[in-house]
């Protein structure tokens, strides 16, 4: 049996005890071991009954009051806890509004594509319509039908990636230029021809700044009564003005191609000094561009044309280059790189 006595201490007990505890579940605990089953309250209650009944009624209402304290105290103890606990709670799962939303990362062209793109706009904008063509070529398009002899050196498996194929191994490659395209379209459709041929090319390269095994060429060809080099000259001037901006200077030079009589290499001025001399220029004031020439009569005949009755200019020139020259790229390798940190600065 329990005596008031044992009971009065309880109280105080209860205090000492809520003071220490720090969390709404250690108070609980307290609660229980001092108030639930087989907790002195519960076994003083259990033991009213062996008391007298003058005596019971008044240790009853004792033993309730000292429960009813017991219980205030647990419960502000719990109320003060359970406050701290969801304060806590919220402080742990605070949300920034402020902070900037997390965008998902999205995919852009790489940059090689944007200038193919751009030039071909350019072009389409006066007219011309872009053809393509196979990337694996027999020797006849990408050589024989371009006025390019069995003796040349840009034939040589040094240079050129063949393709076994059949019998004959040395008649398929990849194609090393895209004038291939220009001789397809030619055979296949009368003039007036005005085409463009963007598309890979192949060619046994060791990879270093500006060399690449693939790279990135755009054919151009215009063929139509009276096509003169000043034609050439106006459409390309043109072209660089469309992509370099205005005030862009050009000059040709001589050179050889087989396929074009008279041949001429296209410089235009620099977009970095303006001409005066830089490093992007080496100094001369010029950046080679592309080649280009009037149509050899050759190349005419061979497609199925009359050259007295029609003649043509093409052009040639590397996308890879037209976007290292205006982006001032350093190396022609970083566009086969799948460099995140190179390809995101041109998105
Ligand atoms: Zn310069």
């Amino acid at each position: 049996m329990v005596s008031l006595e044992d009971l009065s201490g309880l109280q105080t007990r209860a205090e000492a005890d809520l003071a220490e505890a720090s969390t709404v579940d250690a108070v609980d605990a307290i609660s229980s071991a001092l108030l639930g089953q087989g907790s002195p309250i519960a076994e003083a209650r259990r033991g009213l009954r062996d008391v007298d009944p003058d005596e019971r009624r008044e240790l009853g209402r004792a033993i309730s009051e000292i429960a009813e304290a017991i219980e205030a105290v647990v419960d502000e103890r719990r109320d003060v806890l359970a406050a701290i606990e969801r304060a806590e709670h919220l402080a742990a799962d605070r949300v920034d509004m402020t902070l900037p939303g997390r965008r998902p990362q999205r995919g852009s062209s790489h940059l090689v594509r944007q200038v193919w793109e751009e030039v071909v706009d350019i072009f389409t904008a006066i007219g011309y319509t872009v053809a393509s063509g196979p990337e694996v070529e027999t020797a006849y398009y990408n050589f024989d039908a371009l006025n390019t002899p069995p003796t040349h050196p840009a034939r040589l498996e040094s240079d050129t990636l063949y393709v076994e194929y059949g019998d004959d191994p040395e008649g398929v490659l990849l194609r090393t230029q895209t004038s291939p395209v220009q001789a397809r379209w030619m055979e296949s459709h009368d003039p007036p021809v005005y085409i463009v041929s963007p598309g890979r090319v192949y060619r046994r390269d060791a990879v270093d700044a500006t060399h690449t095994p693939v790279f990135h060429q755009m054919e151009g060809l215009a063929v139509d009564d009276n096509i003169t080099f000043a034609d050439l000259k106006g459409t390309l001037a043109y072209f660089i003005e469309q992509f370099f901006g205005p005030g862009a200077r050009q000059r040709f030079l001589p050179n050889f191609f087989p396929f074009t009589e008279p041949s001429a290499e296209m410089h235009t001025s620099c977009h970095v000094c303006g001409g005066s001399g830089c490093r992007t220029c080496g100094g001369t004031g010029w950046i080679e561009l592309l080649g280009c020439g009037v149509v050899d009569p050759f190349v005419l005949e061979t497609a199925g044309y009359d050259p007295s009755q029609v003649s043509g200019f093409a052009f040639g020139v590397g996308i890879d280059r037209l976007a290292m020259i205006r982006y001032d790229v350093p190396e022609l390798r970083y566009f086969f790189d799948a460099d995140m940190r190179v390809l995101e600065q041109y998105r």
